[in-house]
């Protein structure tokens, strides 16, 4: 059973999310990916080659488009040594999966924009996207994602896992401020509290919730598009440590190795 566990990764098209998704696969895991479009999701699939019964699926979900998304159907790809071999319209994340076989193991939360205008200049729209993206919907995708989990720790006691990657700048025990970023430290701060709540409840079930809060993760589109006196603000006040580095933020992980 141990081979057909399967993880979720959002925001794994690029950057930080496409490491984490191609070490779980490499770590045997069968990967469902989500990206914003049907041609991000396309282009950056996964180039690995997967196990016999193992399988790489991408899903296009705009997440802007919060709480609408979570009630219609997402395209998604299924994908295997750098071709699409099947398409489906489904609002089902395990869709295509035989859910007697695999069992939904992880899920981890990484899509995030960030901000690019000051705290009071920032139009509705960009407020409402950043806490769609990096706070609204990773709630709703955890929720769709327990549904699942739940099931399995009832039928069969297998103990999931969600991780959520937020930013050292939400985290208020770090005490970082930098200014030009107040919405997306705040959506960070949301995800980190409402994280902390929901690990509470859901100890009884044997699901756990980690959240990982990185520094600055130097060459990533995310760093390279900011303003760059906010980046300098960012190189100035983050601390320099192991969750400044991809394989420093899968390590804190802590991955189950499956191959
Ligand atoms: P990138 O900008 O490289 O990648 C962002 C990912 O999020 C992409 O896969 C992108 O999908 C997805 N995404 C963006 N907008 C949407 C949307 N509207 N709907 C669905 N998915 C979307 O980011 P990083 O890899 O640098 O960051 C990953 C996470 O780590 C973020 O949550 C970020 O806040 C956090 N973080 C990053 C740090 C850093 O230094 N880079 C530091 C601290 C935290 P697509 O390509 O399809 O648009």
């Amino acid at each position: 059973m141990k081979q057909n566990l399967v993880s979720i990764v959002s925001g794994a098209t690029r950057g930080i999310g496409s490491k984490i998704r191609d070490e779980l696969l490499l770590s045997g895991y069968s990967v469902i990916y989500i990206g914003s479009n049907d041609d991000s999701v396309v282009k950056n699939q996964p180039r690995i080659k997967l196990n016999h019964g193992q399988f790489a699926k991408g899903i296009s979900i705009n997440f802007k488009g919060w709480p609408t998304w979570v009630d219609t159907t997402w395209s998604q790809f299924i994908c295997r040594n750098g071709k699409i071999e099947t398409k489906i319209e489904s609002n089902d994340l395990m869709a295509g999966f035989d859910k007697k076989q695999y069992r939904l193991d992880l899920l981890v939360n990484c899509a995030g924009i960030t901000q690019t205008t000051a705290a009071i200049k920032a139009n509705t729209n960009e407020m409402a996207d950043i806490m769609n993206v990096n706070f609204m919907s990773s709630v709703s995708l955890t929720q769709l994602a327990l549904k699942q989990m739940i099931r399995n720790t009832k039928l069969h006691g297998h103990r999931g896992k969600i991780v959520n990657i937020a930013s050292v700048l939400g985290d208020s025990s770090s005490n970082i401020i930098v200014p030009g970023t107040a919405m997306y430290s705040a959506s960070k701060a949301a995800m980190i509290q409402y994280n902390r709540v929901l690990s509470e409840e859901l100890k009884r079930l044997s699901i756990d919730v980690q959240t990982i809060s990185p520094g600055l993760v130097e060459s990533t589109d995310m760093i390279k598009t900011l303003d760059p006196e906010i980046q300098q603000k960012l190189r100035e006040k983050l601390p320099n440590g192991e969750l400044t580095s991809v394989n420093g933020i899968i390590a804190a992980m802590g991955l189950k190795n499956l191959a």
